[in-house]
């Protein structure tokens, strides 16, 4: 079968592998689409920035490179392992990726997607979503209702980040919040927080296409950071409270610093990017308001299945903001990605 092999940094390969069969407990897959993430562009250009140690055998999953990718994916079942009933052949699933220890610390308090050896279907283990075929565990299976399209599917893998975010916040059906950041988890977030009945968003997006592309899916609140007042637009948003949750989707320290100082008193900051340096930060900013920062990571099975909900409920729309691309093209991708041509592409893997 034809899969998206890396190899090392800048070496990725769609080539000839072979095809897996189903171990007991396991389902074959054909893949449908795959999404490309910011982790994928991460491996491709500096493996050791993606925080997964490649030196030696995963811990969990007993992997090397060279590594199929793809961990935003969907696909249909064609066949099953040994001892399987709870999906059945012809099923349209989307995957949740993460193996996890069950014993470690996180592990322990529910956390597995915070395992301190945790590691992913489609960057350290057997296989992954660009690829023709590929076996998962039948645990990792989250069926996809008769509404939900596959493309929608490889999608619930980074609309899951953001859902997970959004519980993290605790934020109320009628509050208010701010998104810095509107890529494709930016966008997400905006999703999420519909479906937890927040109306008031503002956005904070220096990007013009970006703002476009969030104020095509709704957004009524975009503003350009550089170029406006952002806290004027969010003291005018919310009568001059400030808002209750603000999500820093950018990964630069302006970015957190702005969602700290939109907070209403008692809101919280919820850091969803990875930040590839420390910024400067007043602690005191905190005392007097009595607000918060978090940080979210990743998703529970359970934000996987609130997203199909939300998706068989009409929430999301992929309208401007997701492109479909063949698996020949995966490098150039990347590539266009990193360049900043395009926001998201899903992979079809047939
Ligand atoms: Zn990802
Ligand atoms: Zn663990």
């Amino acid at each position: 079968m034809r899969a998206a092999v890396f190899h090392k940094a800048q070496d990725l390969r769609v080539q000839d592998v072979t095809e897996p069969s189903p171990g007991p407990g396991q389902v074959k897959l054909r893949n449908a689409f795959s999404g490309i993430c910011g982790s994928d562009l991460h491996m491709y250009f500096a493996p050791e920035s993606t925080g997964l140690d490649f030196s030696r055998p995963h811990p969990l999953t007993g992997s090397e490179l060279p590594q199929i990718l793809g961990h935003e994916f969907s696909g249909t079942v064609v066949e099953l392992g040994e001892g399987v009933s709870t999906v059945s052949v012809g099923d349209r699933v989307a995957v949740y990726p993460i193996y996890a220890c069950g014993t470690c610390a996180a592990c322990r308090r529910g956390a597995q997607n915070a395992c301190r050896t945790i590691g992913f279907h489609g960057l350290s283990s057997h296989g992954g979503g660009m690829a023709e075929f590929t076996t998962v565990d039948a645990a990792k299976l989250h069926v996809l209702p008769e509404n939900v399209s596959l493309e929608l599917g490889a999608l619930v893998e980074p609309m899951a980040v953001a859902w997970h975010a959004v519980e993290r916040s605790r934020v109320a059906a009628g509050q208010t919040a701010l998104i810095v950041g509107a890529g494709p988890i930016g966008i997400g977030l905006w999703f999420a927080l519909r479906a937890h009945g927040v109306e008031t968003i503002v956005v904070s997006e220096p990007s013009a296409g970006r703002r476009a592309a969030i104020e095509k899916v709704g957004a009524t609140h975009a503003v350009d950071p550089t170029a406006q007042d952002l806290a004027a637009a969010v003291s005018s948003a919310t009568g001059g409270d400030g808002v209750d949750v603000a999500f820093d989707a950018a990964g630069v320290g302006p970015a957190l610093s702005s969602a700290l100082a939109s907070l209403a008193p008692h809101g919280r900051a919820v850091v969803v990017a990875i930040h590839e340096r420390p910024m400067e930060f007043a602690p005191t900013s905190l005392v007097m308001p009595e607000t918060s920062i978090e940080g979210t990571l990743a998703y529970l099975p359970q934000d996987f299945d609130a997203v199909i909900a939300a998706m068989a409920a009409g929430v999301y729309d992929t309208t401007g903001w997701v492109d479909v691309v063949p698996l020949a093209d995966v490098e150039r991708t990347i590539l266009d990605l990193r360049a900043g041509k395009g926001m998201k592409a899903l992979v079809a893997a047939q």
